[in-house]
């Protein structure tokens, strides 16, 4: 089969779903990582920016506000006038000093005057309980006293009335030669501060808190009201040393961002911080968000895959259904004897069964592959090899000419004699358009033979059976209704005995040829001398034509085979009377005889008409006659030969000729050469018998019944002859001198083929009836035996060919 048009691959449905699977998701996922990873990051910065900006911005208020302090106290503290009071020891005037610097800037709680050793002098308000304390451990008194400079102190509780916290900015009062004379300091409640940072805090909607030079806190969300020390969160140590950064710490209310600063010149420390899920909410929401995207692509892409999955399932199984279609149809126009092919209307082809390419090759007389080579050159290979090319050629035209034409038509092929019918029509699909032209090829030989055969029965019958029954009529009438003499009548009877034997032959081969087709030809096998047959014949027919000279050119020596003697004679009778009826002018019919390789081979040659090359291969088909005018004058059934052959076949043998139109011809048979000599075989008898008296007994017993009697006395010598002249029958004794015993004996003429049909009547004293019959013994007599005995089993196994027939038929003519 060339092609059926069908998806010869499977589709990998697996692959293909995972394939679309893995292009969708990967991207998906990678989108969905980098879309959180970028934002986090951008997120990240701006938190940790935003954090930065807010730790500097109430780093640089803090800072502001307590230079502005410490600034405010110092330009107090250097007041000539104030100068004077301390000097002076004027308390009343230090007091109002003391309550202008109170009320010059809000936040400051109480304003005091200590002398260089930090014993209070005044405080404004005044607290009387407090004057005269020494408050050199304070830090502002450290502070002042060891660098000599304005300075801010730590956070600490103040003993004046209320005792809020405060930071104090204390500066050295001098005299005009620069000597200490007292400590001007002002007492800054935190409040302020605290509220600084709220607002920025709350601006910026971050965590602020502060801490003084010692880590205490100054300010936090909700105010501070005790003093606590921070020093040990991490933050405030690293700002405490100056450094800033940004880091994530985990509380118990979550993790924090945080970023921690120093507040310059003063070595206090700010930290801005926000809770982690605060600051990276929208980080959260945008990743909450792709991911329901990235999610619902994903789901939508499982679903388009599923879908994907389900429909090429649907289609995978449509495409097996095709396929199988296809393998039903492929079956279907594989089964069928004829040739189909579609052609495609550009010639191409499309389909083809292998039927179609091995007509083609039977066409063009050798193998044609349509995958090589183009449907139009083969054609133009088959046109030149029918009987008629140009009709072939112009068929072949009106079906290209004409795309809708439908046609059958038959062409012979002229070397094989093969007749092939061609069918074609226009093929359309579904929708109508043409997918091209069927081509259907159809071996008609048989067919025409079976035409030709009825045609040729019917010629032969009206003309063979017509042409000796007008004889018989035409002269059985000129005898019932004239007169005539004596000779005229003996003439005219021969004649209708002709005819009727004529008729008779005639008859009898149809009936053979009928026999043999159904497989029914009977042969009685024998050896016999074909040389005697081919005497006799030779002699019949030379002796019945005076223009032949029928001559045997052959060795004198005997023609052994084993056959049917009367079949045998048909074929020889049938050769002869073609040689002599094919050579209508006369002449000399040469018969010869050869052995060769275990054949007879026997040749009859006539120098007739000869049989014409391009007719010779039917010779042997049964009906067939040379059709040429010289044949047409002689009369003939055309059944010989078939006949002939297939005896000779049946015999295993072989048949066959050489002839030259005008020349002659030279028809030969090879037959199976028989065994030893076929003369008087059939009554001569082998007796193998060691002991001289019963050896002399049987022979005379035989001899007395007309059998040829040959006696030898041992096994080796007994085989030896039979294979070498079979007898009709041996008389085997079981006890005999040599290697071989009577069993051994009958063993070997039963296995060896030349002698296994050769009857052997076992002849002993001893027992082994079943014995011998098991080996193949024809009979089995016990020594003594009578000569009754002996002839009753010579009668049965040696029948003579003579005796009463009894003729049962209801026709006269055929009992008479
Ligand atoms: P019949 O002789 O009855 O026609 P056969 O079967 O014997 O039938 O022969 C078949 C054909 O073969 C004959 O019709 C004849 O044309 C041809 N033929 C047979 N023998 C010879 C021959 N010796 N010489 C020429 N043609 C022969």
């Amino acid at each position: 089969m060339r092609s059926y048009l069908i998806p010869s691959a499977r589709l990998p449905i697996g692959r293909l779903t995972a394939g679309v699977l893995a292009f969708g998701l990967l991207p998906l996922a990678l989108l969905t990582y980098f879309a959180i990873t970028l934002s986090s990051e951008a997120v990240g910065q701006e938190v940790e920016t935003r954090l930065h900006a807010t730790a500097s911005l109430s780093g640089s208020v803090v800072s502001q506000e307590l230079t502005g302090l410490s600034d405010l106290v110092e330009s107090y503290g250097s007041r000539p006038s104030l100068v004077q009071s301390v000097e002076a020891g004027d308390q009343e005037r230090v007091v109002h000093h003391l309550r202008e610097l109170r009320a010059a800037r809000s936040g400051i709680y109480t304003t005091f005057l200590a002398k260089p050793d930090g014993t209070l002098v005044e405080i404004v308000p005044r607290t009387p309980s407090i004057v005269g304390k020494n408050f050199a451990f304070r830090d502002w008194y450290h502070g002042v006293t060891s660098s000599g400079r304005p300075y801010v102190s730590e956070l600490y509780r103040t003993q004046a009335a209320g005792h809020p916290l405060v930071v104090a900015a204390a500066v050295l009062i001098r005299d005009g030669r620069g000597n200490p004379i007292g400590i001007l300091v002002a007492a800054y409640g935190i409040g302020h501060l605290q509220e600084f940072t709220d607002d920025i805090a709350r601006a910026q909607g971050v965590v602020l808190k502060l801490t003084d030079q010692h880590g205490n806190l100054v300010a936090q969300p909700g105010g501070v009201r005790k003093l606590t020390s921070q020093r040990a969160d991490p933050r405030v140590g690293a700002a405490l040393d100056g450094r800033r950064g940004i880091t994530t710490v985990d509380t118990a209310d979550g993790s924090r961002v945080s970023v921690y600063a120093p507040v310059a010149s003063f070595g206090w420390t700010v930290t801005s911080s926000l809770p982690a899920n605060t600051a990276f909410r929208a980080v959260g929401e945008l990743r909450s968000a792709v991911l329901t995207i990235a999610g619902v692509l994903a789901l939508l892409l499982l679903a388009g895959a599923v879908a994907l999955f389900r429909s090429l399932v649907a289609r995978r199984r449509a495409e097996d259904a095709a396929r199988r279609q296809a393998s039903i149809k492929k079956a279907v126009l594989e089964s069928t004897t004829e040739g189909i092919a579609l052609v495609s209307p550009d010639l191409d082809v499309a389909v083809a069964n292998a039927a179609f390419e091995r007509m083609l090759g039977e066409m063009v007389g050798e193998p044609v592959s349509l995958d090589d080579e183009a449907i139009r050159d083969v054609s133009s290979r088959v046109a030149e090899r029918t009987a008629d090319p140009d009709a072939y050629r112009e068929d072949a035209a009106a079906i290209r000419a004409d795309p809708q034409r439908i046609a059958r038509d038959e062409f012979v092929i002229r070397d094989t004699g093969q007749s092939f019918q061609r069918y074609t029509a226009p093929v359309t699909d579904d929708a109508g358009q043409p997918l091209g032209r069927l081509l259907v090829l159809r071996d008609v030989t048989a067919e025409r033979e079976a035409d030709r055969l009825k045609a040729d029965l019917l010629s032969t019958v009206s003309h063979e059976l017509r042409t000796p029954l007008t004889g018989i009529l035409g002269f059985a009438e000129l005898l019932v209704n004239h007169d005539t003499d004596q000779e005229t009548r003996e003439r005219y009877l021969r004649t209708i005995h002709g005819e009727a034997m004529r008729l008779t032959s005639l008859i009898s081969d149809f009936l053979d040829l009928q026999r043999i087709e159904e497989g029914h030809l009977r042969l009685s096998l024998e050896p016999f001398d074909l040389r005697e047959v081919l005497d006799r014949e030779i002699e019949l027919f030379g002796s019945q034509s005076d223009t032949h000279d029928v001559d045997l050119r052959t060795p004198d020596e005997p023609l052994r085979v084993v056959g049917d003697r009367e079949r045998l004679t048909q074929v020889l009778a049938n050769l002869l009377s073609n040689a002599i009826k094919y050579s209508p002018s006369g002449g000399r019919v040469e018969v010869s005889s050869e052995r060769r390789n275990g054949m007879v081979r026997i040749s009859i040659a006539d120098s007739g008409i000869g049989v014409p090359a391009d007719q010779q291969r039917h010779l042997f088909q049964k009906f067939f006659r040379v059709d040429s005018s010289d044949t047409r004058e002689i009369g003939g059934t055309g059944l010989g030969l078939a006949l002939s052959r297939e005896i000779v076949e049946a015999h295993s043998g072989r048949m066959g000729f050489e002839s030259v139109e005008g020349k002659g011809s030279t028809f030969w048979l090879e037959l199976p050469s028989g065994p030893g000599r076929a003369d008087g075989g059939s009554r001569r008898v082998l007796v193998i018998e060691d002991d001289p008296v019963a050896a002399e007994l049987l022979a005379a017993q035989l001899r007395a019944e007309g059998y040829a009697v040959e006696n030898v006395s041992d096994g080796e010598a007994g085989l030896a002859r039979a294979i070498e002249d079979p007898p009709a029958l041996i008389c085997l004794d079981i006890d005999l001198p040599g290697e071989l015993d009577g069993w051994q004996v009958l063993a070997r003429l039963k296995a060896d083929p030349t002698t296994s049909s050769i009857p052997v009547v076992v002849c002993t004293g001893g027992n082994g009836r079943g014995k011998a019959a098991t080996l193949g013994a024809a009979d089995f007599l016990t020594k003594p035996f009578s000569g009754e005995q002996l002839r009753e089993t010579m009668e049965r196994l040696l029948p003579r060919k003579q005796g009463l027939v009894l003729v049962v038929d209801d026709e006269a003519t055929v009992r008479r």
